[in-house]
């Protein structure tokens, strides 16, 4: 059953847990300057963290209604934010390897896209990329896709939090066979969900500025700085877009965004590969937001983001996996060991995105690229109780010299142990509590068998 809308869909808000006591070996707090805090424990209340501390200092409440979870030999942590992904394309993982991007979206995803996606496999793909990042620490991600309704019901069902985006291009696309009506039904989609979740934010996504006009830009920039909410954009991400943006506009991609009026700090954009010097010092001059999404880059051998240059500048970046389709996974874990080896690489030098630099923008640098970053993004009292914990009893991570480098260097998402959103547990000694990853599996499995072996390469 997928109805469209809201139908049979409970507001939310009103899930959290009474009161949750969170106590591990260490918490990394995410705070600037903070040090790691030994034998942590962590108060949360409606959702809140109440109360952080060494296990002296933070007592146990004296009433009994308290959920403990004692996670035993871990790292706490604040959860992580995947900055740009397009969920429901897991049901995409592996089918289309090893090509570039024209050839990967014009001749695979695009006809994949039209002749099986549906608010069925939609939504099944999107629970199904719930559970993948809820299953490797993932608590908050920025999601563009279509029949976004579908996403919308998914995150909520899972419990995780969101900006859940509507894809608008000036193509026919699932879901809006009519180009015409891409900001119309973009526009809907806001009304629709606006206001329905404390947890997810609606938002639009338009796919880049080569397959929208400027005319779609404008308008889309418009509907979101009336709700609000950022607007995500593709940008910069091949040579390719690059030369025909300048054919069409005369202009770099960031420089014609400019001249749109699109570079503003509500602004998020995806890649941003090919972007000189002078446009990465324009877009931070503007206050434009980068999800910076190495793999996909490498996979689609698009090249590799200045990313040293961009922090240089002083952009806001986050880090995010892109879909599954272009990755093949969406471990936020992962991403962040590669993000950092591929800077020492481009750079040719060693120090460059450090692993604690790497760790904030997949937790504080996403939390700024939401507009959530007094909300979410570091573990400290007043916060959201968005916090996940690492198994530290694994052979790969011991011995333990700096949790950091564990996190980045040593670590991946299946050492992940509990994740708990807005105090809401939904993963427990990675047992999961919202989802049933037996039947998402299984239905994907079932409904993607339906795409037989038309859109394999070669
Ligand atoms: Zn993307």
């Amino acid at each position: 059953m997928t109805p469209s809308g809201k139908q049979g869909l409970d507001k939310g808000g009103s899930h959290r847990n009474g009161t949750l006591l969170i106590q591990g070996s260490m918490a990394i707090t995410m705070v600037r300057g903070q040090a790691p805090i030994p034998e942590a424990r962590i108060l949360v209340s409606g959702g809140i963290i109440v109360e952080i501390g060494t296990v002296d200092q933070v007592k146990p409440p004296t009433h009994d209604r308290v959920n403990v979870i004692d996670a035993g030999h871990v790292i706490i942590l604040p959860g992580l934010v995947n900055a740009h992904t397009h969920s429901a394309m897991t049901l995409f993982r592996g089918m289309a390897d090893d090509l570039p991007l024209r050839k990967w979206l014009f001749e695979k995803i695009f006809p994949a896209e039209a002749e099986f996606l549906s608010p069925e496999t939609v939504y099944w793909g999107a629970l199904l990329g719930c559970l993948e990042m809820i299953a490797s620490g993932t608590t908050c991600f920025l999601d563009g896709y279509f029949f976004q309704d579908q996403t919308v019901r998914a995150v909520h069902e899972s419990g995780m939090r969101g900006l859940i985006a509507q894809g608008v291009i000036d193509f026919p696309a699932p879901g809006v066979p009519e180009p015409r009506e891409n900001i119309k039904a973009a526009l809907e989609f806001m009304e629709r969900w606006s206001g329905f979740s404390d947890l997810i934010t609606p938002g639009i996504f338009c796919h880049s500025p080569l397959t929208c006009s400027s005319k779609t830009l404008t308008k889309a920039l418009e509907i979101s700085s009336n709700y609000g909410v950022p607007l995500q954009i593709h940008l910069s991400e091949t040579k390719e877009e690059v030369h025909g943006i300048i054919a069409k506009s005369g202009m770099r991609p960031a420089r014609y965004l400019d001249q749109l009026g699109l570079t503003v700090p509500s602004l998020i954009a995806a890649h941003g590969v090919h972007l000189d010097p002078e446009e990465i010092r324009l877009l931070s001059r503007k206050g434009v937001k980068i999800a910076h999404v190495p793999e996909s880059n490498m996979k689609l051998g698009s090249g590799v983001a200045d990313v040293s240059g961009m922090i240089r500048s002083g952009l806001a970046l986050g880090l995010g996996t892109d879909g599954c389709s272009s990755n093949n996974d969406l471990d936020l874990l992962r991403e962040m060991d590669t993000a950092s080896k591929l800077a020492k690489v481009f750079d040719m030098d060693p120090s460059s995105l450090k692993a604690r630099e790497v760790l904030e923008m997949a937790t504080t640098g996403g939390a700024r690229l939401m507009g959530l970053e007094k909300e979410i993004g570091t573990l400290e009292k007043g916060k959201k109780a968005d916090i996940i914990t690492v198994d530290l009893d694994r052979p790969h991570l011991c011995p333990l010299y700096d949790p950091v480098s564990a996190l980045v260097y040593s670590a991946n998402g299946a050492d992940v142990k509990d994740v708990i959103v807005d105090g809401k547990v939904l993963m427990r000694n990675r047992e999961f509590k919202t989802l049933d990853p037996d039947e998402i599996m299984a239905r994907v499995r079932e409904l993607t068998g339906k795409l037989g072996t038309r859109f394999l390469h070669p």
